[in-house]
């Protein structure tokens, strides 16, 4: 019998997140970014629940010929655009529209072969300082590109630093509104939170269109994560999970006051209590430095994690289970993100939160060796 940790995708979450995202800005086309193996989830089991997206973003060329080999045949968008020339010509065979984001990146378009002039996105530094023109820049960049045989149609787009804080975007899309003013072309500016915090900016018809543009740029909203946690959870935002992380109990153990459990003896009981092994470490994803008090479900009891996490195994306080009446003994189900039993959900953005992280990370860093399947 396999170890019994299992992760579950959950195609109709993915649907469902995408609409809601959708939603906030129903004018604009949707890209499902699907980098980093689609967050972790494997793009190959996203792609049901996101097929209905309007195309796929993602940075590695493996990635888009993952997902052409799929059969998708929409538009596939390279974030980070080319890293040498002969990634050209997979963009010309697989038909990719990428960014360009570095005069590297026009010089190798100048010199490229093709049948099939480009679509391209033209991306601007307007103030998050990682890849782009800058300002004073971009223009010469958009006249040297118009000029390539090379290059169709030039995009416009950016990426905002703050959209899920108090910063917010104001500043970025005024540098970007300045610059672009006059340059045909469509948009893509916003990732969730700028999707879902300030789509709605200023009366109808100002700002908040501006920021949806033509294309939005939805990627870990997709995946059930709010991207402004702890400010506004899931329930705010009306997003389900889309990766359960489930494993069982191995044993319990009973505890006496001044019993220390785990590695380095980090908690010590104050009376007696039960605590049960699960089958779930640092080395299936789960965050090593979750201290003792992270949520987690047992049977669908919510209850916390106790001593530290090791490689393959963390410790729970099963005291809610005995108040709740449940038994929770040897194979009880522990869920450390997702659904539990029950209809019990534990958000990824807690866990990541009580580890002094992003949901982002946690999603990404599923291990290999866990099972997944999809339902
Ligand atoms: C990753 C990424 C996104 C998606 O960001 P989320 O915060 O996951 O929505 C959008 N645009 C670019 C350029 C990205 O790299």
């Amino acid at each position: 019998m396999p170890r019994p940790i299992l992760a579950t995708i959950h195609t109709d979450a993915l649907r469902h997140n995408l609409a809601r995202t959708r939603a906030a800005a129903p004018d604009a086309r949707a890209w499902a970014v699907v980098k980093a193996d689609a967050y972790g989830h494997g793009i190959e089991r996203v792609f049901e629940g996101l097929r209905g997206a309007d195309g796929f973003a993602l940075l590695d060329l493996n990635e888009a010929e993952r997902v052409r080999a799929l059969g998708w045949r929409g538009p596939i968008l390279l974030l980070e655009g080319v890293f040498e020339p002969r990634d050209l010509e997979l963009c010309s065979r697989l038909n990719l529209w990428h960014t360009v984001h570095c005069d590297e990146q026009i010089d190798m378009l100048a010199t490229h072969k093709t049948h099939q002039p480009h679509r391209v996105f033209l991306k601007m530094n307007s103030g998050m300082n990682r890849l782009g023109f800058t300002p004073p820049r971009f223009r010469a960049a958009w006249t040297r590109l118009n000029a390539l045989p090379q290059v169709d149609e030039i995009s416009l787009m950016t990426h905002f630093s703050d959209a899920d804080g108090p910063r917010g975007i104001a500043a970025q899309m005024v540098v970007f509104t300045a610059v672009t003013q006059d340059l045909p072309g469509e948009r893509t500016l916003s990732n969730s939170a700028a999707t879902l915090r300030h789509t709605g900016d200023g009366p109808a018809g100002s700002e908040g269109l501006r920021v949806a543009a033509d294309w939005i740029r939805p990627g870990i909203a997709v995946y059930g994560s709010a991207p402004d946690f702890p400010e506004h959870d899931i329930a705010h935002w009306d997003l389900q999970p889309t990766m359960t992380l489930a494993a069982k109990l191995l044993a319990t153990q009973a505890l006496s006051v001044g019993d220390t459990v785990g590695y380095g003896s980090s908690f010590t009981a104050d009376g007696p209590m039960r605590v049960g092994i699960v089958a779930c470490g640092y080395a299936d994803g789960y965050p090593r430095l979750a201290p003792t008090g992270t949520p987690v479900l047992v049977n669908g009891v919510r209850t916390r994690t106790v001593g530290r996490v090791s490689m393959d195994m963390i410790a729970v306080d099963l005291a809610p289970l005995d108040h709740a009446g449940v038994e929770a003994g040897f194979g009880s189900e522990v869920t450390l993100w997702g659904h539990g039993r029950h209809g019990g959900v534990l958000p990824i953005d807690e866990v990541a939160h009580a580890a002094g992280t992003v949901g982002y990370e946690l999603m990404c860093a599923l291990a290999p060796r866990v099972p997944v399947i999809t339902a």
